[in-house]
């Protein structure tokens, strides 16, 4: 060999590596893919254009996401990492008041989980994923994507060095970065909608004995139920909060407010009297962030080259904290089709992964639309629940929105449709 060509050979070396599956993106459905595929012996490579901890809204987990974790080996580290119990969900509407305990659902499968300051979160899935083995590299972004061949990713770190990534197959894991469904032109408006949310974490200083610290408080504003309010409280005296509205209920320049988040989030607080009592003494931790236009959809979620994970495909809507269990449900499905894909079997990633994951979307779907024509509100805070039912409902809000043995799955929207009527009448 001349040494023209070595020197060549190793230029290309270092700018140029291959894997079996590239994954964008180190969030909760790119560390957990990462760590399912690695365990089955694939050689995976995790591109993070940013540094952990780093802030992610999307705090209250869901049990169901629980089985997931399990079946990544992550289980024992979340359960000691401190993060505050979780058992269930509060609702509450003027003077009417009701929860959910998860524990007492339909489907099997755990019925309490976590909620989570998300920074700690991410990082401790991503730190176990190393520890298995997997490679993450941090500070490094994709630019772009080639699938004419084998496919490939141009990446860049941040010295500005560049490089291409070869795989077999590239998970696009990015969130709302939405790396593949923007550079493949991909995009589909939502069904929903356009919301906005604001939201900051509190040092919260309730003293309200009453208050259950192991529920999300989910509260509508008392005069348009379009908007409501998070409430998650941590395991160290600090809480999420955030409210969600159309844009121009959200509006700052409109409500006069110049660019103050702020002070909008607390007049918005203020307009909710059971959160206004009990946010009284609270302290705002950073400052409030605004999020406008968040539900996104998809033209495909998957080809025989490339997947999309979580919120890189599509993502509905905030209301039943359903975002994490999805992210993760996908990560765990994507990881099977494709280690069947990469042992040589004949795979249709129409059927067996966009279709059944859309199954438990969709599930959702029907319950956020209910949430903002007001019907599913109407449902919760009927004042005498059949127990049967309110288990199949509780099912759903605990995450195994994908249990067809559960009617209010298999059926969604008519079973939903079926209680609405029988609470209105
Ligand atoms: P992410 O967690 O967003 O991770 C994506 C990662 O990709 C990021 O770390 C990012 O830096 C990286 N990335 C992006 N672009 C690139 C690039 N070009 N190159 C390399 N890396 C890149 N969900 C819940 O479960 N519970 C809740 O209570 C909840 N509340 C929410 C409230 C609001 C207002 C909103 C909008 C969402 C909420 N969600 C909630 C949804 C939740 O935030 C997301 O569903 C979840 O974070 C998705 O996880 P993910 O793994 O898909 O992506």
């Amino acid at each position: 060999m001349s040494s023209a060509t070595s020197v060549q050979n190793d230029v290309e070396q270092c700018t140029t590596e291959t894997v079996d599956v590239a994954i964008i993106g180190a969030g909760p459905s790119g560390s957990i893919v990462a760590s399912l595929l690695h365990a089955q012996g694939k050689k995976v490579l995790v591109l993070e254009k940013q540094h952990f901890p780093r802030f992610s809204i999307g705090e209250s987990l869901l049990p169901c996401c629980m089985q997931v974790i399990t079946e990544a080996n992550m289980l024992e580290a979340v359960n000691q990492a401190g993060f505050q119990f979780k058992n269930g969900a509060a609702f509450r509407y003027q003077d009417k008041y009701t929860t959910f305990d998860f524990t007492d659902k339909f489907s099997p499968g755990p019925g309490t989980t976590f909620q989570v300051e998300r920074a700690t979160f991410d990082k401790l899935l991503a730190d176990e994923a190393c520890k298995q083995g997997v490679d993450i590299r941090y500070g490094h972004t994709v630019h772009s994507v080639a699938l004419s061949g084998e496919p490939s990713l141009e990446i860049s770190n941040e010295q500005g060095q560049t490089q291409t990534i070869k795989a077999k197959f590239i998970l696009d894991a990015s969130g709302f970065g939405r790396v593949l469904p923007r550079l493949l032109d991909l995009e589909k408006p939502s069904t929903l909608p356009t919301r906005s949310a604001v939201f900051n974490h509190v040092r919260d200083n309730i003293s309200d004995p009453n208050f259950d610290r192991n529920k999300i408080l989910i509260s509508v504003h008392p005069d348009n139920q379009d908007i409501w309010y998070w409430l998650i409280p941590f395991s160290d005296g600090r809480c999420s909060v955030g409210v969600v509205g159309e844009p121009h209920q959200l509006a700052v320049v409109e409500n006069g407010l110049d660019g103050d988040l702020d002070q909008l989030l607390k007049i918005m607080i203020d307009q909710e009297p059971g959160l206004k009592k009990q946010l009284a003494n609270a302290e705002l931790i950073n400052q409030s962030g605004l999020l406008k236009g968040y539900s996104a959809n998809v033209k495909t979620l998957a080809t025989d080259k490339f997947a999309l994970l979580g919120n890189a495909g599509e993502f509905l809507d905030p209301v039943f904290s359903s975002g994490v269990t999805i992210a993760m449900q996908s990560a765990s499905m994507a990881a099977k089709t494709l280690l069947k894909q990469l042992n040589g079997e004949t795979v249709d990633w129409q059927q067996d992964y966009a279709a059944p994951l859309m199954k438990g979307v969709d599930t959702f779907r029907t319950y956020v639309e209910a949430w903002y024509d007001c019907r599913f509100q109407d449902t919760i805070f009927f004042d005498d629940p059949d127990p049967k039912i309110k288990q199949m409902i509780c099912s759903i809000l605990a995450g195994y929105a994908w249990d067809e043995q559960n009617p209010f799955v298999s059926e969604s929207k008519r079973r939903l449709d079926m209680v609405v009527e029988l609470c209105r009448s």
